[in-house]
C-alpha cells in the first residue's frame, strides 16, 4: 500500500465485528468479564481507542500505539519512563508547553533537563554523556523550524544508551517516520494535523519495540490520561484525509513562503523549504514535505501585532495544523512559558509571527497577508 491508500485501508480502519467502514464509538467504561474477551475496563483498553492505536502504530511503522487525552498527556506519560536522578537532553527551541513541563514539573521529581541546539549534531555528541537517559528532539521544531538530523541522533543515542524520543507533530506521519530512522519513540500532538479540524485535543505515542510498549502501556493504564472513545473516533476520521490535507497545505505554503520571502516587511523567514542548504538537505533526507508552518521575523513588535490582528482569514489563536489558517505570536502565546532571556537567545522575539496555513484558496491568503502587512 502507498501512503494515501494506507490512510484508508490499513490496520484498524474498519470495524472487524460488523464490517462497518467507520469504527463505532464504543461509549463504554466497562465490559462483561464472565466470558473471556479482550476488553475489561476502558482505562486499560477500549475498542475505539484500540483501533486508533493500531492505526497510528502502522502509520508510524512501530509495534504499538497509544492515545492520550492531549499532546501534553502523551509527553507527560512518556516522561514517566524516567526515574529520579535521570537527565533529559532536549532541542532548545521546542514547544513551550513541553518546556514548562520539564522545567516546572519534572524538576520537582529530580529529573534534570539540559537544552542543546539539536540542529548541531556535534553539540549533541558533546552533551550526550552516560548521565543522559533520554534525548528528546523536535524536527522541524516549534516555532523556528530548525531541522535536526534524526539518523545522526539515533546513532548518537544508541552509542550512549539514551532513549531517542521525537515529537513529530509538525511533520506528521504522512511526511516523516522517525522510527524508521532509528528513534525509539515518536510523539504527536494529534490536536494539530492529525485531528486537523480544530475540534479535538489529543496526543499519540508509538514505540519501536515491544518491551518499551509494555512499559508505556503500564504507565498509560496506571496514570489514566487516556483518550475517550468519541475523540478517538474523530482522530480515526481525521487520519483518512491527512494525505490530501497535507498535500494541499504543502502546495499553498510553498507559494506563500516564496512570496513572503520577497516581501519588504519580512526581515527573516523560517521555513524548511527555504532553510540554509545544509539544514534543507538534512530535512529532504528524512522528511517528504516542508509542512504548513512559516514563521516571520518582522523586526517590529507593533507590525507583528498588526499582522496578527488585522487578518481576515488567519485567526489569531493558539494551535496549528487546522483546516483554517491560524496566526500566533509565539513570544506571548505558544512560547510564553520560556524565560525572556531564553526566548531572546533563541530568536523568539516579540516581532516573530507564526503562520499555520490551512485549506483556503491561496490567492485569498496572499491578499489577506498583503493587506495586513501593509505597504
Ligand atoms: C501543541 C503541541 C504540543 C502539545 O499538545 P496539546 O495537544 O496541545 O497538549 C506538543 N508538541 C508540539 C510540537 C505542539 O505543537
Amino acid at each position: 500500500m502507498r501512503k494515501k491508500t494506507r490512510l484508508l485501508h490499513g490496520a484498524g480502519s474498519t470495524d472487524q465485528a460488523s464490517g462497518a467502514l467507520a469504527v463505532p464509538i464504543y461509549q463504554v467504561s466497562t465490559f462483561d468479564q464472565r466470558e473471556k474477551r479482550p476488553y475489561q475496563y476502558s482505562r486499560a483498553a477500549n475498542p475505539t481507542r484500540s483501533a486508533l492505536e493500531a492505526r497510528i502504530a502502522e502509520l508510524e511503522g512501530g509495534c504499538r500505539g497509544f492515545a492520550f487525552a492531549s499532546g501534553m498527556a502523551a509527553i507527560t506519560t512518556v516522561m514517566m519512563l524516567l526515574s529520579p536522578g535521570d537527565k533529559v537532553l532536549m532541542t532548545a527551541d521546542l514547544y513551550g508547553g513541553t518546556y514548562r513541563l520539564v522545567s516546572q514539573v519534572l524538576k520537582r521529581f529530580q529529573i534534570a533537563v539540559q537544552f542543546v541546539d539539536s540542529s548541531d549534531s556535534q553539540a549533541v555528541a558533546a552533551a550526550l554523556g552516560p548521565d543522559i537517559a533520554m534525548l528528546y528532539v523536535e524536527t522541524p521544531a516549534n516555532p523556528l523550524l530548525s531541522v535536526t538530523d534524526l539518523r545522526a541522533m539515533a546513532g548518537l543515542a544508541q552509542a550512549s544508551g539514551a532513549l531517542l524520543v521525537v515529537d513529530n507533530t509538525f511533520a506528521t506521519p504522512y511526511w516523516q517516520n522517525p522510527l524508521a530512522l532509528g528513534a525509539d519513540l515518536v510523539l504527536h500532538s494529534a490536536t494539530k494535523y492529525i485531528g486537523g479540524h480544530s475540534d479535538v485535543l489529543a496526543g499519540l505515542a508509538v514505540v519501536r519495540d515491544e518491551s518499551l510498549g509494555h512499559r508505556l502501556h503500564r504507565l498509560q493504564a496506571s496514570t489514566g490520561a487516556v483518550l475517550g472513545p468519541q475523540d478517538s473516533f474523530l482522530l480515526l476520521r481525521g487520519l483518512k484525509t491527512l494525505g490530501v490535507r497535507m498535500e494541499a497545505i504543502e502546495e499553498t505554503t510553498e507559494i506563500l513562503a516564496g512570496w513572503l520571502n520577497q516581501h519588504p516587511a519580512v526581515q527573516r523567514l523560517y521555513y524548511p523549504g527555504l532553510a540554509v542548504p545544509t539544514q534543507r538537505a538534512v530535512h529532504d533526507s528524512q522528511c517528504g514535505g516542508y509542512g504548513g508552518i512559516i514563521s516571520l521575523e518582522l523586526g517590529d513588535a507593533a507590525r507583528a501585532q498588526a499582522l496578527a490582528r488585522n487578518c481576515r482569514y488567519f485567526t489569531l489563536a493558539d494551535s496549528l495544523g487546522a483546516v483554517e489558517s491560524l496566526v500566533n505570536l509565539p513570544a506571548s502565546m505558544s512560547h510564553g512559558a520560556l524565560p525572556a532571556e531564553l526566548r531572546a537567545r533563541l530568536g523568539i522575539t516579540d516581532s516573530l509571527v507564526r503562520l499555520s496555513i490551512g485549506l483556503e484558496d491561496v490567492e485569498d491568503l496572499r491578499e489577506d497577508l498583503a493587506q495586513a502587512l501593509g505597504g
